[in-house]
């Protein structure tokens, strides 16, 4: 691959060519009835290229990303695994991408039934009593089910429970849907071991509590072996539970969040059921609730009638749209797809591999890295940095460094608990051979932190960009030859 010193972004040489124009399938041999009035005058500002340089500028700009199609992809909290190329097939197939919403229902009955049986193995899955699947992202499916939480409380006439308890190790998302749906965020404190301080909790619990929010493995990866009581207490005050089900990759087949007694959940698709995602979507984050929230579920809602025909509902009570129509339906074939493909017997494997690769490759590596917690983990766990830190080699630095040798780095900086975090989560997509290269990757760069550390702190040096100022690059991305323009004009 050719690499530029200034990357060159104008190809287009005037008067140079290449394209091919679709088939016109209104035979109007090009001379479509169009008024006068509404021609251009001038053609489109586009560049002229010619094929080639297309083809060649689109496959190198594909090569220069990382992907799980590429390399081992450890994102802590956001399961990056393998997703089976046959779910992509079935969800591109033209009997379900050439629908459209507002047809009949008559003649959508096998999408209405795959997604039906959607929401039951949802259900089934998560023991709970129903789920819709319209909400768009992990986050959307948290305010659609903080909504349901509110819904619930004011159908009730308590109209005081407002407060919303999150602990401190939560996603960031969890107290930001709580502040969008309008409640109010209070803090429960985490052990040591990461785990929710019991005692910190029930001081907290009075009637202005709607609920709790959490995940059980908790963000560390450590199960909550409280939850049971946690459970008790907070029903016990007139509060409902919420699971963060985002990863639900430790549980599957094995621990249903129903049955630890939470009442509403939110699922990702595109984490757990196959969706590629980590370039922002298209996901789906499907809400599950427990018998006595189905009346508040989002509109609309697909159900089965008694002559085995499905149809869209709205019902009276729901909290209303939270979505166009249906949701992200090309997501929900994957989905349905990967657990079809699984079997009841399969997704049960899910688990147990998952958390055997964890704990496989924190063994490995607690004697060069800073382990905070011991003890057996579920799909994915936290270091807080290098162990010997003299040298001054951080996170981040580890991080910059492993893309030199081809992995993705671990997600770092988070949670909050640590300075120097770095999570891990290798997912059960992924070969012990795979596993054992990035376990000797990790001990060469920490050899190299105590040796040549200035070599760790320079990473990475084999990138088409070196490390970049991360801020400007989120808060004023250059994304186009046109954007470049721009700002080297205003400069
Ligand atoms: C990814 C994630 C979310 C948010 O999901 P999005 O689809 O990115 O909105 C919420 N909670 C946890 C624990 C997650 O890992």
């Amino acid at each position: 691959m050719k690499t530029y010193d200034k990357i060159i972004f104008e190809l287009s040489r005037a008067g140079r060519k290449g394209y091919s124009l679709p088939a016109d399938n209104f035979e109007t041999n090009g001379l479509a009835d169009i008024p006068e009035s509404l021609l251009r005058q001038k053609g489109p500002d586009l560049p002229e290229v010619s094929e080639l340089d297309v083809v060649r500028h689109f496959t190198n700009l594909s090569t220069k990303n990382f992907g799980v199609d590429t390399g081992f992809y450890p994102l802590g909290s956001c399961t990056m695994k393998y997703n089976p190329k046959i779910n992509e097939e079935l969800s591109n197939h033209p009997a379900f991408t050439g629908l459209h919403p507002l047809q009949d229902e008559k003649s959508v009955q096998g999408a209405l039934e795959l997604y039906w049986n959607l929401q039951k193995m949802l259900s089934n899955i998560a023991g709970l009593a129903e789920f819709t699947l319209n909400p768009y992202a992990g986050a959307h499916g948290e305010l659609t089910g903080l909504m349901v939480m509110r819904q619930y409380h004011l159908s009730r006439g308590d109209h005081k429970r407002t407060k919303v308890i999150v602990p401190n190790s939560a996603h960031g998302t969890n107290p930001a849907s709580a502040m969008v749906a309008g409640l109010e965020v209070v803090e429960v404190k985490s052990k040591p071991n990461g785990s929710i301080d019991v005692e910190d909790l029930k001081p907290l619990l009075d009637d202005t509590i709607a609920g709790i929010m959490m995940t059980n493995p908790n963000t560390l990866g450590m199960f909550e072996t409280e939850i049971v009581e946690i459970a008790k207490l907070v029903h016990d005050a007139g509060g409902l539970l919420y699971y963060d089900g985002a990863n639900l990759n430790p549980l599957l087949g094995k621990v249903r969040p129903g049955d630890m007694g939470f009442d509403i959940m939110h699922i990702n698709l595109h984490k757990t059921f196959s969706t590629p995602h980590g370039g922002g979507g298209p996901g789906s984050g499907p809400v599950g609730v427990a018998a006595h929230l189905v009346e508040f579920l989002p509109n609309p809602h697909v159900v089965k009638d008694e002559d085995g025909k499905f149809h869209v509902d709205f019902g009276k009570n729901s909290l209303g749209n939270i979505s166009t129509f249906l949701g992200n339906v090309g997501v929900m074939m994957r989905a349905y797809a990967y657990i079809l493909t699984l079997g009841k017997e399969n997704i049960k494997k899910v688990g147990p591999l998952s958390t055997l690769n964890a704990n496989y490759i924190k063994e490995s590596l607690k004697d060069d890295y800073l382990l905070p917690i011991e003890g057996v983990c579920k799909h994915e766990f936290v270091f807080d940095g290098l162990k010997d830190k003299s040298t001054g080699v951080t996170t981040l630095n580890v991080a910059k460094r492993l893309l030199d040798y081809g992995f993705h780095a671990p997600t770092i900086y988070f949670p909050l608990l640590f300075h120097e975090s770095m999570m891990i989560e290798p997912t059960e997509t992924e070969s012990k051979e795979t596993l054992d290269e990035f376990i000797e990757v990790m001990h060469k760069v920490a050899k190299e932190a105590r040796e040549t550390p200035d070599e760790v702190k320079n990473a990475p040096l084999s990138t088409i960009v070196r490390k970049l100022d991360e801020t400007t690059a989120a808060k004023n991305p250059i994304l186009s030859f046109k954007a470049l323009k721009e700002a080297e004009n205003e400069k």
